[in-house]
């Protein structure tokens, strides 16, 4: 009696495995494709190049961070998929060229001679004008030939010392070339201190990521199209992040330059860093260059498609509002010097 009530409990066992095992290998192929393969139709899962979420840092196209986002919640497939953004990370890679190899051209002789000796103008025209997005874009002409520049603020509302400091660039006077301001590229965003407009995506994430694509919505548009019709050389855009980025218990690209590099853009992004870097003396606060803004953002878009020397530039969100702001000033201003334009 007892042999046999045990081999019925083991028959009973491996029935109930076998049936374990079955119904397992019925879920496993769909719920193994939303991490393997190409990722073509993942529900609810999409891949984003960008190395941190919410940052505008993002990696050579030679080496893809793996970074999902779930339901619009943004992480990466290792530490962070798993327990969010609050885990140490591992410190991202500092900007270190080859020397030699890919020596920049002299910035300074490959200015481009576009205006013929006119009058120095200033001038205010409205983007996106009619609609909600209306912000205001100045032309400061210096009369003279010479690079056109485009600086914005305000593509993130949140980030305080970009659009105060922009705000600020529209009274400058330039010697040569042209100075394009657009100090409050999301307005509403601004309005309401948000990093962007509930149910509008991110701005920094609106524009051309393919050479084939075009920018995701009217401001987007609008902003991109002022970059093709002035021809721009040069296009600054300045952010904050929340912190350090060298203090690799967070996340934080506050304290970067973040380069497209193509047409010798090196040089002058070099010269920034180092020039406001000569005046900081604890090495945590000091600027970090990186390479690739992170795809969808507007440097990104206008450094790879439209051959613009461009970088997003991160003050660190820890210092007061007039210290960043003037981070941001003295950034735009070594370019602009760097440039023959002050
Ligand atoms: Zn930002």
């Amino acid at each position: 009696m007892q042999k046999v009530s045990t081999s019925v409990v083991r028959y009973i066992a491996i029935l109930l495995m076998g049936t374990l095992i079955l119904s397992a290998s019925l879920f496993l192929p769909q719920n193994a494709q939303a991490f393997s393969g190409s990722y073509s139709q993942p529900v609810g899962i999409h891949v984003i190049d960008s190395l941190q979420p919410g940052h505008d840092y993002g990696k050579p196209p030679t080496s893809p961070a793996i970074m999902v986002t779930v339901n619009g919640e943004p992480f990466t497939l290792n530490t962070y998929a798993l327990a969010g953004s609050n885990l140490p990370r591992k410190p991202l890679p500092v900007e270190k060229e080859k020397s030699s190899a890919t020596a920049p051209t002299p910035i300074k002789d490959k200015s481009v001679q576009k205006e013929s000796g006119s009058k120095a103008s200033k001038e205010t025209v409205t983007l996106a004008k009619g609609t909600k997005y209306a912000t205001d874009l100045h032309i400061i002409k210096s009369g003279k030939p010479g690079p056109v520049v485009m600086i914005v603020g305000g593509v993130h509302g949140s980030e305080k010392a970009g659009y105060n400091a922009a705000r600020k660039l529209v009274d400058y006077k330039i010697s040569r070339g042209t100075l394009l301001v657009l100090p409050e590229a999301n307005k509403r965003a601004i309005s309401i201190n948000r990093r962007l407009v509930q149910g509008e995506g991110d701005l920094n994430r609106s524009f051309p990521k393919t050479a084939k694509e075009s920018p995701k919505n009217t401001l987007a548009r609008a902003i991109y199209q002022v970059v093709k019709d002035y021809k721009v050389d040069w296009l600054m855009d300045m952010h904050e992040g929340y912190d350090y980025y060298k203090n690799q218990s967070t996340s934080s690209v506050g304290q970067t330059l973040i380069y497209y590099p193509a047409n010798s853009a090196r040089s002058a992004v070099d010269t920034i860093v180092k020039g406001l870097n000569k005046n900081i003396s604890s090495s945590y606060k000091k600027f970090s260059l990186l390479r690739y803004p992170v795809k969808g953002s507007l440097a990104r878009s206008v450094g790879q498609f439209l051959g613009v020397r461009s970088f997003i530039f991160e003050t660190s969100m820890k210092p007061s509002l007039s210290t960043r702001v003037d981070y941001q000033l003295k950034a735009a201003r070594y370019l602009l010097n760097e440039l023959n334009m002050l």
